[in-house]
């Protein structure tokens, strides 16, 4: 699959300027044998360059696939990375913070969805962080999706994990797909099958979850089984996130809101709604995270197969973009995107196209 095996340089500054550039350019750098040099790392952020949970993700990119790394340090802004060849096996990856583990994830899987034998992953940090996928976000959302381009993701979550104590843990079962991944079409969401809220308290007092499913249930007019909290395990937290999952026939989709101190259970519970409302009032079957998320994995399949895929989000965010951007640099694909506006309300279609 390799475009060639130049090095590629990246601008981490570019659109979002976030970790993502890093993570996805790190996963395809493994993927496609590339060497990788980015500078600016994160530059958009508030405190830029490598931190705890980025710096885990190279570590961990670095040990998957035996790499040379120069800059793998915190706060390093500068990253030169020389991928080897990339080994199923067991690994133990440690965030060591509150810092996302479900990010390190998402920086080895698609090497270890094309590797010669199945992967078993032990990561510990955060689970359930703001401005990163949820575990039931992955479980329920992503997992499924990744099944239809025919690898297998098993996804067992041990601990919740919170800022700021952090301490969760995740299993992930890959097994790679036997013939590689085989691209896919995700244009519609398909009949609806369920909806419920869940709301996750560990260590908090006992009003906090029913304040905030009350909150929910006056806005949404849900019945009491809809409505659920999660029952904590030994140690866990503190911590709290009300999440609501919307199940149709081809995708489920989780949002999730954050508790924090100061913060009205009633303006969780708003949160949350206001983005299932968003996602409501559109026709995209992807949400603005999944589509972000389902680009490299739907590329990667388009580039091994020279076959379109194509899906539809509500959404095309800065995060989207700049993911398509990146991917691009190291695959021989092309992002096609449109808005499309009809009764059922607005949304873009993305063709992934061997290029
Ligand atoms: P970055 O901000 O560049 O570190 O990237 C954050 C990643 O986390 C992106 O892939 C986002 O789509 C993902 N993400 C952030 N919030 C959520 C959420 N609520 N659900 C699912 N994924 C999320």
């Amino acid at each position: 699959m390799d475009k060639n095996n130049k090095l590629i340089e990246l601008d981490g500054s570019h659109g979002e300027g976030g970790g993502q550039i890093l993570r996805s350019a790190l996963a395809l750098s493994m993927c496609t044998g590339t060497p990788l040099r980015i500078e600016r790392i994160r530059a958009k952020r508030p405190k830029p360059g490598l931190m705890r949970q980025h710096l885990t993700c190279v570590l961990a990119a670095q040990e998957v696939c035996g790499a040379t790394v120069i800059g793998g340090e915190l706060g390093s802004q500068t990253l030169e990375f020389r991928p080897g060849q990339v080994h199923a096996g067991d690994y133990r990856f440690a965030v060591g913070t509150a810092g996302s583990c479900t990010l390190v994830l998402q920086t080895v899987l698609p090497a270890l969805m094309l590797a010669d034998g199945p992967s078993r992953l032990h990561l510990s940090g955060g689970t359930h962080n703001p401005l990163a996928p949820p575990f039931h976000f992955l479980q329920r959302s992503f997992a499924p999706l990744i099944e239809r381009a025919g690898t297998r993701l098993d996804l067992t979550l041990r601990r919740h994990g919170f800022f700021p104590a952090g301490g969760g843990e995740i299993e992930a079962l890959i097994t790679p797909a036997v013939d590689g991944l085989a691209p896919f079409d995700l244009l519609e969401r398909g009949a609806p099958l369920d909806a419920y809220a869940e709301v996750l308290a560990p260590a908090l007092p006992r009003g906090v979850p029913e304040r905030e499913l009350e909150a929910l249930a006056r806005l949404t007019g849900w019945d009491p089984s809809q409505l659920r909290v999660i029952p904590a395990r030994q140690n866990e937290g503190p911590g709290n996130a009300l999440m609501i999952t919307l199940a149709h026939e081809h995708l489920t989709e989780v949002f999730v809101a954050f508790g924090e101190r100061g913060l009205a259970a009633e303006d969780v519970a708003r949160q949350v709604f206001a983005q299932m409302r968003a996602y409501q009032a559109s026709a995209g079957a992807a949400g603005e995270h999944l589509a972000d998320q389902l680009a490299l994995p739907l590329a990667l399949a388009v580039a091994g197969r020279g076959r379109p895929a194509a899906f539809s989000c509500t959404e095309l965010t800065e995060h989207s973009r700049t993911n398509f951007a990146v991917i691009e640099r190291f695959l021989p694909v092309r992002f096609d995107s449109r808005l499309e506006v009809s009764r059922a309300g607005q949304q873009w279609r993305v063709d992934v196209l061997p290029g």
